[in-house]
């Protein structure tokens, strides 16, 4: 088992109290898989500091040579998928093809930042005054924080080092406790890229030392921080004491409305895929099926035939479709979630057990789990559970379909299923999230803006050009010749 460091200022280094702790693979929680930084706020000023030296040099850096570096990062990225997927699988469990998959798709969205990097940054106005031209240009916020959730163990930092480094910005990043194995290797393929000294600096251990410590910090300008809408509002709360900006991704609980559409089985499979890849675990995984009382029967059963077919196991087994939970407190909340389903008198479909009886020892492995008849009022229709559950509300009309899908704290993504562009058009003004699919799964797309509303999100949506809103400040120059 290796030790690993933190990366500050191009270097290696361990931790000031030289503490550390040890990560475990969810499909064999008896095996370690590393040993990681328990830091603190002094590596957090000592990353802060590198990143702040060379904040000026990185901004005055040419966007083109800004935007090489990333391309050969992505490039990197790209080659090594293979190796990085299994670290991915071995610290979070997700199965191995997705977990390639995701390497994959961060290595798209840098490379579409890499473009980005040399993209017009300000426009030019008509004066009011003759002799006189009037122009802004956006220049990079400055020390930017990168705080990231163990789900996406790649994409997550990707998508905030990648934008921060084409717009000139510098970064301090936290990665999840749980993953940080992740965050070693991307750092370990930024170097290897050409990454100057301090452009990007890496600061392992928990949240509440290191996370607090950047929010806190007022060199740090920025905080993109993706995570639980808990731990995003206290962010948001200290990033304001000091009036620093804020990135905002954070949970969800996304409906899928069936709305008298045809193809119940592709509904179905669509459905079940975007629900329970990654064993539930995605911030947009569907989360809760809404549709119409005439179709309710006829849905449940192809649901049913989908989730048949998942496989559960251990993520590096071949032909495994869903890993274990992330960690024994997520299998917990899940259990949590099932009984109170049990008990509130939902119809329990499939599922609603584990598949071990030590999870401790044997992996946090739990059964695709079905509910229908679900109460609208209850916990399993209007909280995240992050896990492989799938709550079916049943509802008598479309006017009804609309108010239960934004009945809850979140906003972030939904997908409507019907055959009636009226229904569809219907549903995708009305409905209050920052993302709406029609006639398919959340999958989103690595160049198109991302994010949400109400608690699901604050601020610039990420990915694609809007990154920039977040990443860079407008200052207006006038001239007078
Ligand atoms: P979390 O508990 O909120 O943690 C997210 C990050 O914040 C971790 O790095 C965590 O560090 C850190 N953190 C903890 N306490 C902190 C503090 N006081 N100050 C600053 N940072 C702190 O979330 P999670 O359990 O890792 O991830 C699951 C959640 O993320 C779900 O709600 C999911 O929906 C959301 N998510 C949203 C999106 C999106 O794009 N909208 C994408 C993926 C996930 P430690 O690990 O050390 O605690």
């Amino acid at each position: 088992m290796q030790r690993h460091h933190n990366f500050i200022n191009g270097s290696w280094v361990p931790p000031h109290g030289d503490e550390h702790y040890t990560t475990h693979n969810p499909a064999h929680p008896d095996q370690a898989v590393g040993e990681f930084p328990r830091s603190g706020a002094a590596d957090v000023a000592a990353a802060v500091t590198a990143a702040e030296n060379v904040r000026t040099a990185w901004a005055d850096t040419p966007g083109p040579q800004r935007g090489a570096l990333l391309l050969r990062f992505a490039q990197l990225l790209e080659e090594s998928k293979n190796e990085f997927g299994r670290i991915i699988t071995l610290e979070m469990g997700k199965a191995l093809a997705e977990a390639v998959g995701e390497v994959g798709r961060a290595a798209v969205e840098a490379r579409f930042m890499a473009g980005e990097a040399s993209q017009p940054l300000g426009e030019t106005y008509p004066s009011e005054r003759a002799g006189f031209t009037c122009q802004t240009v956006r220049e990079p916020l400055g020390v930017v924080a990168s705080i990231t959730p163990w789900n996406f163990p790649v994409v997550s930092p990707v998508r905030k080092i990648a934008p921060a480094l084409a717009y000139g910005n510098t970064v301090v990043c936290k990665p999840a406790s749980q993953t940080p194995w992740c965050a070693v290797f991307i750092a370990q393929l930024l170097e290897k890229a050409g990454l100057p000294k301090g452009v990007v600096n890496l600061v392992i251990g928990p949240g509440a030392a290191v996370g607090d410590a950047l929010v806190n910090d007022a060199r740090v300008r920025g905080i993109s921080f993706t995570g639980s809408s808990e731990i995003g509002t206290r962010t948001y709360e200290g990033a304001a004491r000091r009036l620093a900006k804020v990135q905002l991704e954070l949970g969800g609980k996304n409906p899928a409305l069936v709305l008298d559409y045809e193809d119940l089985d592709n509904a179905a499979k669509e459905i079940v895929a975007a629900a329970f890849l990654c064993s539930g675990q995605r911030c947009t995984a569907l989360s809760r099926v809404i549709v119409l009382e005439a179709q309710a029967d006829a849905l449940v059963g192809r649901l049913l035939d989908h989730i048949r077919r998942i496989k559960v196991g251990d993520g590096l087994i071949e032909g495994t479709t869903m890993g274990p939970l992330a960690s024994l407190a997520q299998f917990r909340t899940v259990e949590r979630y099932v009984k109170q389903g049990r008990e509130s008198g939902a119809a329990l479909v499939t599922g609603g057990n584990a598949l071990v009886k030590e999870p401790e020892r044997e992996g946090f492995y739990f059964e695709p789990t079905l509910f229908d008849r679900v109460n609208r009022e209850s916990p399993l229709a209007r909280e995240e559970i992050f896990g492989p559950v799938l709550p079916v509300i049943r509802v008598r009309n479309v006017e009804e379909a609309i108010a239960v899908a934004n009945d809850t704290r979140y906003g972030l993504a939904a997908s409507v299923f019907s055959n009636e562009p009226r229904v569809m058009q219907e549903c995708a003004r009305r409905i209050e999230t920052g993302m709406i699919h029609l006639n398919h799964g959340t999958a989103s797309q690595a160049h198109v803006p991302f994010g949400g509303r109400k608690d699901s999100g604050q601020g610039a949506f990420s990915i694609g050009p809007t990154a920039r809103d977040f990443f860079t400040v407008v200052k207006a120059i006038y001239t007078k010749w």
